[in-house]
C-alpha cells in the first residue's frame, strides 16, 4: 500500500528517522528552522512517536505554530510540519559570552588508541585534518565575536604537520590551549614546531591519568606513562604553562591523591590539575551520559561539522551544523537551544525527556 499523499507543503523538509526530542532531533529542528522564512513552513518526518507529543511543545517555547501531523500508519512514520513563527527572534550568534571559548579539532589520528576515547582516535583513524586556513578563518572570526580563548584537541594535535603555523596565527589574536598526550613533540620537527611557540598566549593540557604508570598505562598503553612524563617535563622546562587533564572510570582518592602529590612535585599546582570523568561516548563502553540537555554547550568545531560539545563529536545527536563556518550561525544555533532549553525549564518541566 502507498503512504497517503503529504497535504501540507513545506519550504524544508528534514528527517530525523529514529531520533527522539531527548537526544539530537531538537538540535537538527532548531537548525532546520533557521533556514526557512518566516510564515514558511518546516516538515520533520519522524519514526519516534513521542516526537508527536513533545514537538508541539518545542513549537510553542520556540514561538513557532504548528501545522499539522500527517500519520502514514498507526506505528508511524510521521510527518509534523512547523510554520515558523513571524515575531520569533533568533539568535543573530553575536557575542561570545556562551562559553567564551571554541574547541577545535585539528586532527583525528593519534599515536594512542585509548579505550575511552570520546573522538575514537587512534593511529588507523582517518586524520580529518582541519586545513590550516579553515581553522585560521575560524579563530579570526571568533576573535571578532569577541571570543576569548581557543582549544585545540584531536587526535594528537602535533600530528597535524601544520600545527606550528596553526598556533603561532592564531596565538596572534587569541590565548591558545593545545590538548597534547604529550608523547611525540620531544624530538625532531615537532620539538622545533614546540620550541617555536610562545610562551605567553600558549598552554599545554597534558593528559595524565595517575600519578604512577599503573593506571595511566592501563588505560592508555604500557609505556605512556614515562612519555608522557617525559614530554610534562620538557614542556615545563621551555617555560610554558602546563594544565594536566586526568580522565577516570572512577575516581578513586587514593588515585586522585596520588595524582597531586606527583603533579605538585614536578611544580604544576592544584589550579592546574584536572580531573574528569569518562564520557559515555566514542569507543568508551561507559561512562556518564551526555545529552544536549545535560551538559552546558562548548561550540567545537571538526574539519566536517560543528558540535555541541568536544566531547560529542562521535555523537550524531550532538551536531550543530554539516559545516564549521560560519562561526555566527553555530552559536546562534546553540543559543536557539539554549532558548528553548530556559524557557522549558522556566516552566517547570523536564526538557523533552521522552523515557
Ligand atoms: S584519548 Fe587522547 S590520547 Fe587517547 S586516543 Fe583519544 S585523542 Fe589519543
Amino acid at each position: 500500500m502507498s503512504a497517503p499523499p503529504s497535504t501540507v507543503n513545506a519550504a524544508t523538509e528534514i528527517d530525523g528517522g529514529a531520533m527522539d526530542c531527548g537526544s539530537g532531533l531538537l538540535l537538527m529542528v532548531t537548525r532546520g528552522i533557521r533556514t526557512v522564512g518566516a510564515g514558511e513552513v518546516l516538515a520533520i518526518r519522524t519514526e519516534e512517536k513521542s516526537v508527536v507529543a513533545d514537538l508541539p511543545a518545542w513549537a510553542r517555547l520556540a514561538g513557532h505554530e504548528m501545522v499539522d501531523v500527517e500519520e502514514q500508519s498507526p506505528t508511524g512514520p510521521w510527518r509534523l510540519t512547523v510554520r515558523r513563527g513571524s515575531d520569533t527572534v533568533f539568535s543573530t550568534g553575536g557575542g561570545a559570552d556562551l562559553g567564551t571559548r571554541l574547541w577545535i579539532y585539528t586532527n583525528f589520528d593519534c599515536n594512542l588508541a585509548c579505550g575511552y576515547c570520546c573522538a575514537e582516535s587512534s593511529p588507523r583513524a582517518p586524520s580529518r585534518r582541519m586545513p590550516t586556513e579553515l581553522a585560521l578563518e575560524a579563530v579570526e572570526q571568533f576573535a571578532e565575536m569577541d571570543g576569548r580563548e581557543v582549544l585545540l584537541t584531536g587526535g594528537e594535535p602535533f600530528l597535524h604537520p601544520e600545527l606550528g603555523e596553526i598556533v603561532s596565527r592564531s596565538a596572534q589574536l587569541l590565548p591558545v590551549t593545545i590538548l597534547t598526550n604529550a608523547m611525540v613533540f620531544a624530538r625532531g620537527n615537532r620539538r622545533a614546531t614546540l620550541e617555536a611557540m610562545d610562551r605567553d598566549r600558549v598552554t599545554l593540557q597534558v593528559s595524565l591519568d595517575s600519578g604512577t604508570p599503573e593506571v595511566h598505562d592501563r588505560q592508555r598503553g604500557s609505556g605512556s606513562f614515562a612519555r608522557a612524563m617525559e614530554g610534562l617535563r620538557l614542556a615545563r622546562d621551555l617555560g610554558f604553562r602546563v594544565r594536566v587533564s586526568m580522565t577516570l572510570y572512577d575516581e578513586d582518592p587514593a588515585t586522585v591523591a596520588a595524582l597531586h602529590e606527583t603533579l605538585l612535585s614536578e611544580g604544576v599546582p592544584r589550579r592546574d590539575q584536572l580531573i574528569r570523568p569518562v564520557a559515555h561516548e566514542g569507543s568508551a563502553q561507559t561512562g556518564q551520559h551526555i545529552s544536549a540537555d545535560s551538559i552546558a554547550p562548548e561550540p567545537t568545531l571538526t574539519v566536517d561539522g560543528a558540535w555541541w560539545h568536544p566531547v560529542g563529536v562521535a555523537d550524531p545527536n550532538l551536531r550543530v551544523a554539516d559545516s564549521p563556518l560560519p562561526i555566527r550561525e553555530v552559536f546562534a544555533t546553540i543559543r536557539d537551544a539554549v532558548r528553548v532549553q530556559d524557557a522549558s525549564t522556566s516552566e517547570g518541566r523536564t526538557v523533552f525527556r521522552c523515557v
